[in-house]
């Protein structure tokens, strides 16, 4: 049985959950985005972000969670020095359903995973090891992320492999950020443990998993692991274990805290607060349009081929860009634009970040494909240019001689080429007139896709005699 425990970071929140500082704390130097009170200063009091409630019912709602009539806030007792208050401020059912979310699920390639629960809470501040020993004397501690607004999603042990947790991390991610409540490819804004256990065994968490791809290869490991000590009838003790980055292992490092050890109690510095059914009802029509309705209305809206829908629904970025510029017309061209060809150049946040690609190029670009005034194949050129220099498609086109060939005595002159380089093709294609499109595409290359290919393609039946 394999669970999880997905903290995510409210990384578009402006300030932390409980005082004003900035949520956004990667931009700072070390200790700068702190006050009194998410230092826990004495007499210092929390002022609950509403936004963070907000943004958290959103996600309980896009998970099927009920929500709760009211929310409490309680504190989890432990030393250490990420957390300068001694204890962390997060939510616990303990008088019965409190936490922003409970009893959701999933769907993950036509099974339900479960949620148990989810709950808002703050982040500790972040230890940084100096060097790149283990055995480093010196630790440095940085108190610029803690107390920003995370939120804890439990799931039941409901996956039956490794793939299922990938694939349920990826929904889940596309999910958070479609929501507009997080940016998932920022480093550290989305951390999951797993806890697993085998017929007979018990359960195990593992800790300190750094990326996705790694959390699949730990639970690969644990699942091993498990099953060879059951086979020779060795117990399976309920432990915590850290992944081994380096070795990929787990490694033994504590034995499981229980719920009371952490000597949970109400946290009397925040009221309970009351889930008013108005505002609920605003959030839930203020939510973003779900990537499954996006799939849907792409495919009967505008005829675009599902697998298509479904890729250009699941990322934010790329269907905010198709959302400006597409218009019935053109949807499927620029659909087809986007997945083909922009997915391929702008593939990393930094080159997101960096793109000068505005939706206005996109609809250009297409209507120029239409319009005949630049084949198919040089487009992707013209959007290499676009994303590094802003420049309009038209200035693009006229400038770096990217516009179509379809003068015939031209294409004529590079065919004729061809049929000399490739005699044993050309024989081919006598034989078998569909090997023709190889001769096409040598064009293609000799004019890096600018001769129109259904006159390059007719030229060439002419001269072949097919
Ligand atoms: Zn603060």
């Amino acid at each position: 049985m394999i669970g999880l425990e997905i903290h995510c970071q409210l990384t578009k929140l402006e300030s932390k959950l409980f005082c004003t500082c900035k949520a956004n704390y990667r931009s700072f130097e070390p200790n700068t985005n702190i006050c009194p009170v998410c230092m826990g200063m004495p007499g210092t009091l929390p002022r609950l972000n509403k936004k963070a409630v907000e943004k958290a019912t959103m996600i309980a709602m896009a998970l099927n969670c009920k929500t709760p009539q009211k929310l409490g806030f309680f504190r989890k007792n432990y030393f250490y020095p990420d957390l300068p208050k001694n204890y962390q401020i997060t939510q616990l059912n303990l008088y019965g359903p409190t936490s922003i979310g409970e009893q959701g699920k999933v769907s993950v390639e036509g099974k339900d995973i479960r949620i148990r629960r989810i709950q808002l809470e703050e982040d500790p501040g972040r230890l940084i090891y100096e060097g790149a020993s283990e055995k480093t004397a010196i630790t440095l501690v940085d108190y610029n992320r803690a107390g920003t607004p995370l939120v804890e999603i439990v799931t039941e042990p409901d996956f039956d492999n490794p793939r299922q947790v990938r694939i349920f991390l990826n929904v889940l991610s596309d999910l958070l950020e479609n929501l507009d409540v997080a940016d998932p490819s920022l480093e550290g804004a989305m951390r999951a443990d797993a806890n697993v256990s085998i017929e007979g065994g018990n359960r195990v968490e593992v800790k300190n998993i750094g990326s996705f791809h790694d959390l699949e290869k730990a639970i690969h490991f644990e699942l091993t692991r498990q099953s060879s000590l059951k086979e020779r009838a060795i117990e399976i003790a309920q432990e915590t274990r850290h992944w081994d980055d380096k070795r990929k292992i787990t490694i033994s490092s504590r034995s499981k805290e229980e719920d009371q050890d952490y000597r949970y109690i109400l946290e009397g510095d925040i009221p309970w607060v009351l889930m008013n059914e108005k505002s609920l009802e605003i959030w839930r029509k203020n939510m973003p349009e779900s990537i499954s309705s996006k799939k849907e209305r792409y495919v009967t809206k505008y005829s675009i081929p599902a697998q298509v829908a479904d890729v250009l629904s699941s990322d934010k970025f790329y269907s905010d860009l198709f959302e400006q510029a597409h218009n019935e017309s053109n949807a499927k061209e620029i659909a087809n634009l986007i997945t083909t060809d922009l997915m391929g150049l702008v593939d990393t946040r930094e080159k997101r970040e960096q793109s000068k690609l505005t939706p206005q190029h996109l609809s250009d670009l297409v209507s120029m494909i239409n319009s005949g005034k630049v084949t198919r194949s040089s487009a992707k050129n013209a959007l290499q240019e676009i994303i590094k220099s802003g420049k309009s498609v038209s200035e693009i086109i006229s400038t770096t001689g990217l516009a179509k060939i379809s003068d015939e005595s031209e294409i004529e002159k590079i065919i004729e080429q061809v049929i000399n380089e490739e005699k044993t093709a050309v024989t081919q294609a006598k034989e078998n007139p569909q090997t023709i499109n190889y001769l096409v595409g040598k064009v293609m290359q000799k004019t890096k896709g600018k001769a129109d290919p259904t006159i390059t393609l007719n030229i060439f039946k002419k001269k072949l005699g097919i």
